[in-house]
């Protein structure tokens, strides 16, 4: 620590350890701690209930740990650290660099006002294992397919950077009329999800260590068995940057057999692909990547978007996904994929509408991953899966939830049904269902689409619209 102050702004790296620019800002000397809520970024950028209700409290646990001098402030970013750093005496300025264009258009004119009123401002890499301009094709284009980014435009360049250790900070105290962190009474909704997580920096850490020790031998097989919780859940947590990417990569090191060990990294990989991805075209959340999918005769269908969004189209795997999504503010990868593929496929209902949806109830939600993931599904996207190829969501549930474990879990309607019908309870013979006392269309919904149908259409549309190409 240097003599000097320096203000560190935290955004989306709610953490101490591996945090070069905190660190950076601890160089020059006792640090001024702060988050901002930008107004004029969140009208154009409103952030998800469920992952604001994460962020609030993972602020309190960051505040927590810097002995409650975090300050917390509302407005316009640039006169609100010229104003902190009059107060204070503090000739720095430090932040983690984000990636999304809106974000990286606001804080270059954060930087140039703060640097006209003659502050120093250093901005680091803190979010990413590669940063968007380091992985590119020799000739400067972006790749667009995962495997050349990956094993050339990422593996190829540099090892990810090592971990830095947590700064010993002396954080300079909140006065009495600097606005901290408030607390606010939950709603039922926020108490439901909590139930299901535990936040802060101190918790990311534990389930990285949980998963290292239990669940990375077999991740590559088990990653895609939604009972079996053989995946991190380390989402939300490197969302909202409670642990680093690097500290990620490099604790898997040797930490289990190395196809496991590939396959995890992989979807990091698959992490940075997205915000490459946003980095390079920055429409990617409004409009498809493959322009002639902006012809697709998406269909307007309120009630089928209502029933997709409640769980309740009938379809058990996409059921249990999307009240998974609504009781715990997450979803198992492979059962996104199925429900992503249900809305815009079988209802032919456009992407978008589904984006948004996640973008509300996922803690985890990232508008590069988000974005990105449901063009992929759709098929408009880059290295996206072809349109043709249509999950068909009974076989799915026949294939990775066999015993019925995940659907009964969040649709316990039909727990009573024997294994070899849970995915497809429409297909039971009458006496089957009535041995388990199930009436379909009254205890639980009869399928709002019919798969077959649904998928000739999906089919035929697509046709139409490579004729039009
Ligand atoms: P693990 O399997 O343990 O993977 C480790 C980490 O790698 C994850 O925490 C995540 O950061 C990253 N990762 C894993 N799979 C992917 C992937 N396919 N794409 C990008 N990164 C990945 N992920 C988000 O973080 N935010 C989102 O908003 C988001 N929206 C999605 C929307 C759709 C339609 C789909 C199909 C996927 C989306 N994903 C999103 C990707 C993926 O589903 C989640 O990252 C994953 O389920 C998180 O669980 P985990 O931490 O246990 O993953």
């Amino acid at each position: 620590m240097g003599s000097a102050i320096a203000i560190h702004w935290f955004r989306h790296d709610l953490r101490l350890a591996d945090n070069p620019a905190l660190s950076a800002a601890d160089a020059r000397g006792r640090v001024v701690p702060v988050v901002i809520d930008d107004p004029a970024l969140e009208a154009a950028h409103p952030p998800g209930s469920a992952f604001a209700w994460w962020r609030d409290r993972s602020r309190a646990a960051l505040d927590r740990a810097l002995g409650g001098a975090l300050r917390v402030l509302r407005g316009d970013p640039a006169t609100l650290l010229t104003d902190l750093a009059t107060r204070h005496g503090a000739s720095l300025v430090t932040w983690t660099r984000a990636y999304e264009p809106w974000t990286i258009a606001r804080d270059t004119a954060v930087k140039a006002a703060l640097k006209a009123r003659g502050l120093s401002v250093e901005s680091h890499n803190g979010a990413l294992l590669w940063e968007p301009w380091e992985t590119v094709k020799p000739d400067g284009a972006p790749y667009l397919v995962f495997t050349p980014f990956f094993r050339r435009g990422c593996l190829g360049a540099a090892q990810p950077r090592r971990p830095l250790p947590a700064p010993r900070l002396d954080p300079v105290p909140r006065a009495g009329d600097e606005p901290g962190v408030t607390t606010r009474s939950e709603a039922p909704w926020e108490r439901k999800l909590a139930r299901h997580w535990q936040i802060g920096e101190a918790a990311a850490k534990a389930a990285l260590a949980r998963f290292v020790e239990e669940r990375l031998a077999g991740y590559a097989k088990g990653r895609d068995f939604p009972a079996l919780s053989h995946t991190s859940r380390l989402s939300p947590h490197l969302a909202h940057g409670e642990i680093s990417p690097n500290a990620v990569w490099h604790a898997v090191e040797g930490a289990g057999p190395a196809q496991d060990v590939a396959s995890f990294r992989a979807e990091l990989g698959w992490r940075e692909f997205c915000a490459h991805q946003l980095f390079h075209f920055p429409d990617l959340p409004e409009a498809p990547l493959r322009p002639e999918f902006a012809a697709m005769p998406w269909r307007e269908d309120a009630e089928a978007l209502a029933a997709w969004q409640q769980g309740r189209t009938g379809v058990p795997l996409v059921d249990a996904g999307m009240r998974e999504l609504w009781q715990t503010g997450y979803m198992h990868n492979r059962v996104r994929m199925v429900v992503a593929s249900f809305l815009t496929k079988n209802l032919l209902i456009d992407w978008r509408a589904g984006a948004r949806w996640f973008a509300d109830c996922l803690v985890d939600h990232s508008p590069a991953s988000n974005a990105a993931s449901w063009q992929w599904v759709a098929g408009s996207g880059l290295d996206a899966a072809p349109y043709f190829r249509i999950f068909n969501p009974a076989i799915q549930a026949a294939k990775f939830d066999p015993e019925g474990t995940y659907i009964r879990r969040f649709v316990p309607e039909l727990a009573p049904l024997p294994d070899r019908w849970i995915g497809a309870p429409w297909t039971a013979p009458e006496t089957v269902l009535a041995r388990a006392g199930l009436r379909l269309g009254r205890d639980y919904p009869r399928p709002i689409v019919d798969l077959a149908a649904s998928r000739e259409r999906a089919l035929a549309a697509w046709h139409a619209l490579r004729g039009n190409v």
